[in-house]
């Protein structure tokens, strides 16, 4: 893995979106059904809006109905890293990109086969590049 990104907070507030620098480095979660991802079938890799690391592959997406893009597996599993999380009052796992350390969203263990994971991402966080259409 590369060495992590070191940005000051004034470079980060400078390039990411207001609402992503709330989610990304404030760990706020967009509104449900409104992120750009949710209900997205474009083939392609999901690369973190903070830093372009390969997130998530479309390969690993699904419908979970929570409003949110949800995915059961990372693209590699060194790309993300986990903490938990127990803010509102809630007892959550906390996703975040192992290379700038951006908040990406959370994982429950409700999840599909093959892993019975629910990556819970935040649109904002992420950044589709499509596969060329053949
Ligand atoms: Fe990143």
């Amino acid at each position: 893995m590369a060495e992590r990104v070191q940005k000051t907070d004034e470079e980060w507030r400078k390039e990411l979106s207001p609402e992503q620098y709330r989610v990304l480095r404030e760990r706020a979660t967009e509104a449900p059904w409104t992120g750009a991802y949710n209900v997205e079938k474009r083939d392609g890799m999901y690369r973190c809006a903070g830093c372009g690391t390969e997130l998530f592959s479309s390969d690993a997406k699904f419908d979970s109905g929570s409003g949110w893009p949800s995915f059961f597996q990372p693209a590699d599993a060194a790309a993300v890293e986990v903490e938990h999380d127990n803010s509102m009052f809630m007892r959550r796992t906390e996703v975040h990109c192992a290379n700038c350390g951006g908040h990406l969203g959370h994982v429950f263990e409700d999840g599909p086969n093959p892993t019975g994971l629910r990556y819970c991402i935040n649109s904002c966080a992420l950044d589709l590049a499509p596969t060329a259409e053949k």
